[in-house]
């Protein structure tokens, strides 16, 4: 893409309406647009951050062994009230009638929604285990709405729905969650750690929140400081592997995390006093295990092996796609600008041009903009008119992790510069070596 063409528009003074750094750079770098309190529309550069974070949870949820539906936004109230949270949820639950004067709802969560699906087609513990998930937009009508994206009204969901035999195979469904979880935190370059949490609203018996750490977060949490070493890294797991699953959950959760409505000081006060710490996390995810509550309640049923009858075990799982956009740039940014994590960044690299219209210098960027496209990256190349400095200014604000940077003084000696947005650290290379470097980084993220 070019910059001259591309739609970013990229604010010079801080928007007052902003109180924390993720939301002004979202505003200042063209992400996202108010259209009204906590409802937002996701402009280009914006928007490829989101696709991207989808794509990411997509493939993370289809290794997990998880099918992809997509259920409506508007619902009846009629599921709603069988189930008993019409009336349960209170005002964040956006209400309205349709012209014949029934009961819409717009969609806060999907428990009622999935479990009658399941129950119009499924009885027989033969058809299970089964996990059904979508991401899309949910709305509930928060109070305060406020930090952007990060608290909105309307935002975007990953929600899954696991239905199984029995509490042990709901326990392992809950499980592989957490590790899929886990798995796909940090493919997006963050580090999100699972901590016992109370499960509210959507009610249960076992639940963990994922939190990242950042003072701008809202829930106050308690943890062993050696749980932030802890890393999935790249092993390989198989999700069907019961044991496998649950010794990595193990080894996540032994170490103390929890977040505060369920600080126990007394557990707490075990951890030896210099690795005991109390910090503010964001929330950009939570797994339920809630048994029966649902089935129950809607006639969700299955017959086992025998042939008897029981209600089925389910659990939910959510991801605050989002929230996330907000929560990876308060935990990768400078004084300068984001720094986007390779995995999620809105394009791989940016082309700066010091002297547009010089023919050698706007030959050689078509030429390095061409074999990275070519290689399946995706360049920002700055074609603009502008002077050296307001070009790298832009780049350090959107973010992008590397720069190559074109000059007719380095031509002269046949050579371009990398430049790291996260470190900072140029080279001088020939602009071949930059592609293949480049080449060569992507490939392993
Ligand atoms: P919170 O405690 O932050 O209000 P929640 O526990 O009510 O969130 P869940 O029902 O667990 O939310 O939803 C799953 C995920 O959706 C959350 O972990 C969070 O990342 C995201 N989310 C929830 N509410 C919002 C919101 N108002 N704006 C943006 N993301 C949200
Ligand atoms: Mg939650």
């Amino acid at each position: 893409m070019r910059l001259s063409r591309y739609f970013i528009p990229v604010l010079k003074e801080n928007p007052a309406e902003a109180q924390i750094v993720s939301h002004r750079l979202m505003l200042r770098a063209g992400l996202i647009k108010q259209a009204t309190a906590g409802i937002y529309s996701w402009l280009p550069l914006g928007f490829k951050v989101l696709r991207r974070l989808e794509n990411i949870i997509h493939e993370e949820q289809q290794r997990a062994g998880h099918q992809a539906i997509q259920m409506p936004i508007l619902q009846s109230a009629e599921l709603w009230r069988e189930s008993g949270r019409y009336d349960d949820y209170g005002q964040e639950m956006l209400r309205m009638k349709d012209r014949h004067d029934r009961d819409l709802l717009f969609t806060p969560t999907a428990e009622e929604l999935v479990t009658d699906i399941f129950r119009s087609h499924i009885s027989s513990y033969k058809d299970l285990p089964l996990t059904l998930y979508q991401i899309q937009w949910k709305f509930r009508d928060e109070i305060r709405p406020r930090f952007g994206v990060m608290r909105g009204r309307e935002f975007y969901m990953k929600d899954g729905y696991n239905f199984d035999l029995t509490k042990e195979d709901a326990l392992h469904s809950y499980n592989r969650h957490l590790v899929s979880y886990l798995k796909t935190y940090e493919r997006m370059g963050l580090r999100a750690i699972p901590m016992r949490a109370d499960s509210g609203p959507i009610g249960g018996e076992d639940t963990h929140e994922f939190l990242v750490l950042a003072e701008t977060g809202e829930s106050e949490v308690f943890y062993d400081s050696q749980v932030t070493d802890l890393k999935f890294g790249n092993r390989e797991i198989d999700y069907d592997d019961h044991s496998a699953c649950q010794s990595v959950l193990d080894e996540f959760t032994s170490l103390y995390a929890r977040t505060d409505e369920t600080h126990e000081p007394s557990v707490f006060e075990k951890i030896p006093p210099e690795r005991q710490r109390k910090a503010r996390g964001i929330e950009v995810g939570q797994i339920f295990y809630f048994g029966t509550k649902y089935s129950e309640a809607m006639g969700a049923t299955v017959t086992d092996a025998n042939g008897d009858n029981s209600p089925v075990h389910m659990g939910s799982h959510g991801i605050g796609v989002s929230r996330l956009v907000g929560a990876i740039i308060e935990a990768n940014h400078d004084e300068k600008g984001i720094m986007w994590p390779e995995g999620v960044t809105p394009f791989h690299c940016g082309i700066v041009n010091l002297k547009q219209g010089d023919l050698e210098a706007d030959d050689a960027c078509q030429d390095i903009y061409q074999r990275l496209t070519n290689a399946g990256l995706d360049p920002l190349y700055d074609d603009r008119n502008e002077r050296a400095g307001g070009k790298f200014a832009t780049m350090d604000l959107i973010g992008l992790p590397w720069r190559i940077t074109v000059g007719p003084r380095g031509l002269k000696n046949g050579v371009v510069e990398l430049t790291s947005r996260r470190e900072g650290v140029s080279e001088d290379l020939t602009p071949e070596e930059a592609v293949n470097k480049l080449i060569s980084i992507y490939q392993s993220v």
